[in-house]
């Protein structure tokens, strides 16, 4: 495999997608070839899971079934849009992967966190990140900004099925994404996402040049 696989991964509302697209206009400056990408979704199939995964009323959706819905979301992900782009040599940007299965879904459901990963390691063909920036971020903080964030667009704008969950349940998914940090170290950049977008971009840009001047799975662009 010759490109890099650069996931992001935290609480709704830390930041994600934000920092994703500066990373992305950077290396749009830096003509590094590139791909943008999310999960749930990324695939028309993965867009038609996406929507029964966050529709508020899906509201008896079993756990297994989440769980399954994911992993076969990302598996459509997987085959279609990361592998031909990490083939092609491109950099891969991508808002969530396996990590936030093993937080929403083992940590924060309470599901074996052995079935979780053994169902995910059955989607992915062995690709996985080779950096993931982590972004922490305390839920209710989280959920404010992910309330303001809609407010001008969408009046009546409904917290999705998954976002309207307790904070007690976002509190067992901030400490799940803590354990799979100290369990990931050498892969993980932990930042706060509390500090401003642009020191975080910092932390994330300095962090990137070097991982990928380091790399030695992708062709030697010239970075500045
Ligand atoms: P995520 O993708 O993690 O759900 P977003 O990047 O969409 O989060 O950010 C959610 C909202 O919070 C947006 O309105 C965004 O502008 C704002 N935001 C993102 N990062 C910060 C930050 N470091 N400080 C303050 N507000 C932020």
């Amino acid at each position: 495999m010759k490109g890099l696989f650069i996931t992001f991964e935290g609480p709704d509302g830390a930041g994600k997608s934000t920092q994703l697209g500066k990373l992305a206009e950077y290396l749009e400056e830096q003509k590094i070839p590139f791909i943008r990408t999310r999960e749930p979704g990324g695939t028309d199939i993965g867009d038609m899971i996406r929507s029964i995964l966050l529709d508020p009323s899906n509201g008896n959706l079993t756990h297994k079934t989440e769980v399954l819905l994911y992993a076969a979301s990302r598996a459509q992900h997987v085959q279609e849009v990361i592998q031909p782009a990490l083939e092609a040599g491109k950099v891969v940007l991508c808002d969530r992967f396996v990590d936030a299965s093993i937080a929403y879904q083992g940590y924060g459901l309470d599901l074996s966190l052995e079935s979780v990963k053994l169902i995910n390691e059955f989607a992915i063909n062995g690709i996985s990140p080779d950096r993931t920036y982590m972004i922490d971020l305390p839920p209710d903080e989280g959920r404010q900004r992910m309330k303001s964030r809609h407010k001008p667009k969408q009046v009546d704008y409904e917290l999705d099925r998954i976002e309207q969950k307790n904070l007690m349940y976002h509190q067992k998914v901030r400490e799940g994404f803590h354990k799979i940090y100290e369990e990931n170290k050498q892969r993980i950049c932990l930042l706060d996402g509390s500090q401003s977008i642009d020191d975080i971009f910092q932390h994330i840009v300095q962090d990137f040049q070097h991982f990928y001047k380091t790399s030695t799975s992708v062709s030697n662009h010239e970075i500045m």
